[in-house]
C-alpha cells in the first residue's frame, strides 16, 4: 500500500530532484527541513458558554527567495505533516511562478461548518494574536485556503493593524476589495486552472470547444474553474462538493449551479442531473478532469480507472506521488498543483504590490498580468519536461527546486 502522508511525498520529490539536478547534499539537507514550525493552543469561548481549545499551526518552510507566503486552512483533518507539506509546496509554487516569495502554510483543526460567525471571528482573531510576532508584510503573509475566505482575512488584517496601531493591509492577501483586496483575486485560482487546461489542451491537441470537463470540489477553485472553462466553450458534464456529485452528459450550466449552491448550500438536487458519488465522478469519461477538493483523491487505488485525457490539479496534492506516475505512464497529461493552482498566489502577489504602493489596479490589468505569468510558467515547465524527458509534475518540482537551490548557493549556506 502506498503511504499517503503528504510530507513523505515532499521528501520523495526532493530526492528525485536531487538526483536529476545533481544537487549538493548540503542543499538537499536544507530543502528537507522547514525553517520554523509554530504550534498554538487557542482557547475560544463558544456560543454556549463553554471554552474549547483548538490547535493551530503555521509552518514557514523557506525564506530564501523572499518573505514566506501561503494560506490558512480551517478543516477537521488539519495536522502538522499536512501543513508542513503544504508549506513546502507553497515555496515551490512561488518559485515556479518566479514571484519573490518563500512558502508557508497555516491551519487550525476545526470544523467551520459547525461554527457560528462569532465563533469563527474569535478563533481567527485569537489565532492571529498568537502568531502575531511571526507574520508581517516582509516576513510572512497569510491568505485564504480551504474553508477560509476574504472575511477571515479582514479579521487577520484588523487584528494585526490594532497591534501595530495603524492599518497594515499588506500583511495579508485575499482581503475584501473594500479593505485593499485586489480585483480578480477571488477568481484567480480558478482562472489559472482554466488557463492551464487551455494550454494543456493546445499541447495535447484537444479542441476546447465541446470538450467534456469534470470538476471535483465546488469551493473557490472548482466553481470558478468550471465557470471559466464553460466560457471557453467546454461542456461541463459533472460537478461535486463534499456531499457528492451531479452529472449531465449534455452539459450543465455552472452559473445556475453556483446560484443553486448559494441558495441551498449543496449541489445535490440540481435540476436535470443524475446524482453520483465523488469516486464515480473521478472515473467519468471526459477530456479534462479538475480535482479541486482536497489531497489524495487520485491514488494508486483508482489511478488505473481515470479516463480523462488531461488532469489539471486544482487542489494541492490531489494526485498522490504513485498515482502521478501511473497517469504519466498511461499517457494522461497531468498539470501539477504547484503550476495549475498558482493563479491564486500570483494575484496575491499583485495584491501585496498594490497595497505596498497604495494603488488599485483594474480587473483587466490584473487578469492580463495573470495570463502572462501563467502562460510563461506553463511553457517554462513544459520546456524542462522535454529537456529531462519527465512528466510535467516532475518538471515543475525540478524548476522550483533548482530556483530555490540556486538562490541558496548564492548565500553560500
Ligand atoms: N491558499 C492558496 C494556495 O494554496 C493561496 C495562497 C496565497 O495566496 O498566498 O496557493
Amino acid at each position: 500500500m502506498e503511504k499517503l502522508n503528504p510530507f513523505d511525498t515532499i521528501l520523495k520529490q526532493i530526492d528525485m530532484a536531487a538526483e536529476k539536478l545533481k544537487l549538493d547534499p548540503s542543499i538537499v539537507e536544507r530543502l528537507k527541513h522547514p525553517r520554523k514550525i509554530i504550534i498554538v493552543s487557542i482557547p475560544i469561548r463558544m456560543d454556549d458558554g463553554r471554552v474549547k481549545v483548538f490547535t493551530g499551526y503555521r509552518v514557514q518552510y523557506d525564506m530564501t527567495r523572499g518573505p514566506c507566503k501561503g494560506g490558512i486552512r480551517y478543516h477537521p483533518d488539519v495536522n502538522l505533516d499536512e501543513i508542513k507539506a503544504l508549506a513546502a509546496w507553497m515555496s515551490w509554487k512561488c518559485a515556479v511562478m518566479d514571484i519573490p516569495y518563500g512558502g508557508a502554510k497555516g491551519g487550525v483543526a476545526c470544523n467551520p461548518k459547525e461554527m457560528s460567525r462569532g465563533e469563527l471571528e474569535r478563533l481567527t482573531r485569537a489565532y492571529t494574536a498568537m502568531i502575531i510576532d511571526e507574520i508581517g508584510p516582509y516576513k510572512d503573509i497569510p491568505a485564504p485556503d480551504v474553508y477560509t475566505d476574504s472575511q477571515a482575512m479582514a479579521w487577520i488584517m484588523d487584528t494585526y493593524s490594532q497591534f501595530k496601531g495603524y492599518p497594515v493591509p499588506e500583511v495579508v492577501t485575499g482581503k475584501p476589495i473594500e479593505l485593499g483586496g485586489s480585483e480578480g483575486r477571488e477568481e484567480a485560482t480558478g482562472r489559472g486552472v482554466a488557463i492551464c487546461a487551455r494550454e494543456a489542451a493546445k499541447h495535447v491537441g484537444i479542441e476546447l470547444r465541446g470538450a467534456r470537463v469534470v470538476v471535483q470540489g465546488f469551493g473557490n477553485v472548482g466553481k470558478f474553474a468550471a465557470k471559466l472553462l464553460q466560457g471557453m466553450g467546454c461542456r461541463i458534464i459533472a460537478l461535486s462538493d463534499s456531499r457528492g456529485g451531479i452529472y449531465k452528459e449534455s452539459g450543465l450550466d455552472t452559473l445556475a449551479a453556483i446560484e443553486y449552491k448559494n441558495r441551498t448550500g449543496r449541489l445535490s438536487g440540481f435540476q436535470g442531473c443524475e446524482e453520483i458519488t465523488n469516486e464515480e465522478l473521478l472515473e467519468l469519461e471526459c477530456e479534462i478532469l479538475v480535482p479541486a477538493a482536497l489531497e489524495n483523491q487520485i491514488t494508486e487505488t483508482n489511478a488505473d480507472k481515470i479516463k480523462a485525457k488531461i488532469v489539471v490539479e486544482g487542489a494541492n496534492g490531489p494526485v498522490s506521488f504513485g498515482a502521478r506516475k501511473i497517469l504519466h505512464q498511461r499517457g494522461i497529461f497531468v498539470v501539477p498543483d504547484i503550476l495549475a493552482n498558482a493563479g491564486g498566489v500570483t494575484v496575491s502577489y499583485f495584491e501585496w504590490i498594490q497595497n505596498l504602493r497604495r494603488e488599485h489596479w483594474t480587473e483587466k490589468e490584473v487578469n492580463q498580468r495573470l495570463e502572462e505569468k501563467m502562460v510563461k510558467a506553463f511553457n517554462d515547465v513544459l520546456a524542462l519536461a522535454k529537456q529531462y524527458n519527465v512528466s510535467m509534475a516532475d518538471a515543475a518540482c525540478l524548476l522550483a527546486i533548482r530556483r530555490i537551490a540556486d538562490a541558496m548557493k548564492k548565500l553560500s549556506l
